[in-house]
């Protein structure tokens, strides 16, 4: 099939880019790597009329760090993001999370805030965010404005973002230095988008004991969610097989699974108790302090 006919715009600057959503508004998306919006218009289940190309502004792409942050904007490739030296050093969940999306070369194009805006509930990055707390800085008429990345996501495929505004920039926190990090999934085929995965980040004192944990669970709702009785049973204690398997049983209450044609509402609930279990061992392994 071919795309419904829609106007193209290329804005070379972030502010012409703004202004070019509040003129257009509800009838505007965003066009980053394309990876999910080049095929949803060419099937037409995406109409937008009009398009605006985030590709020529190069002020929407960069990686830094920001004091406690690692501040990344819209239109950094997620390739960058998975092989970043800072993002290793401060933000490893994003690391062990980003060889898990797609392809490398659907990672090369695609963006940061294209998987974040997308909000499949399967997708990888978003899982990262809410487990990380991280900040996702939303642009519109009326300037800039914070939103937490748990309150981001309301529904499958739909986010906090006003019809005007645009995703300008996400802070993730930095982790500490004695945090450690793992992304479980499975899936049906390598590549594919997973079914279900769960994203962890423990920070474990010298003595073993997890002083501070996050767990969020992808594909197992209709939007990335935390894990909050698995951590509070977590919390305070040393992370090894005494407590382990009851954590990952008690992540079963936290989430709303759906059924849908890859699995059922069952079978997803079963599998965040099992992603639960391998991505704390995973970080068990990584040793303490
Ligand atoms: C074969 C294949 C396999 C894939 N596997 C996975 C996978 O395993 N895991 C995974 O997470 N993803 C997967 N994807 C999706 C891929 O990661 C996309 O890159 C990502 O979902 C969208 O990023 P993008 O930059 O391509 O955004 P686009 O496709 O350009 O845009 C996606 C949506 O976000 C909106 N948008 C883009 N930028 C902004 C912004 N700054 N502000 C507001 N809205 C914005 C667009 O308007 C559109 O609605 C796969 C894709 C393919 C083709």
């Amino acid at each position: 099939m071919k795309p419904a006919p829609f106007e193209y715009f290329v804005p070379e600057a972030a502010d012409e880019a703004l202004a070019l959503m509040a003129e257009h508004g509800l009838e505007a998306r965003p066009l980053a790597g394309g990876q999910s919006l080049v095929p949803l218009i060419n099937m037409r289940m995406a109409q937008p009329g009009v398009l605006i190309d985030l590709n020529r502004c190069a002020e929407f792409a960069y990686l830094r760090e920001d004091g406690d942050a690692l501040v990344s904007g819209p239109m950094t490739r997620q390739r960058e993001l998975e092989l970043s030296p800072i993002v290793r050093r401060h933000c490893p969940l994003i690391a062990k999370a980003m060889p898990h999306m797609g392809h490398a070369t659907i990672r090369n194009r695609g963006t940061a805030g294209g998987s974040l805006s997308h909000a499949d509930p399967s997708a990888e990055l978003p899982g990262v965010a809410v487990a990380m707390d991280a900040e996702l800085i939303a642009g519109g008429p009326n300037g800039r404005r914070a939103i937490p990345a748990t309150e981001f996501y309301l529904a499958e495929l739909t986010t906090a973002l006003e019809p005007e505004e645009m995703l300008c920039e996400i802070r993730f926190p930095k982790a500490t230095e004695n945090s450690r990090a793992s992304f479980a999934e499975v899936g049906s085929h390598f590549g594919g988008l997973a079914i279900v995965g769960v994203a962890g980040q423990v920070e474990i004192s010298a003595s073993g004991h997890c002083n501070k944990v996050a767990l969020a669970a992808t594909g197992a709702g209709e939007r990335p969610m935390r894990l909050t009785s698995a951590e509070a049973l977590l919390t305070g204690q040393v992370l090894d097989e005494r407590i382990i398997p009851d954590a990952a049983e008690a992540a079963a209450a936290d989430v709303e699974p759906l059924e849908d044609l890859h699995a059922s509402a069952h079978w997803r609930r079963r599998a965040v108790v099992a992603m639960t279990a391998q991505a704390l061992r995973e970080i068990a392994s990584q040793g303490v302090g």
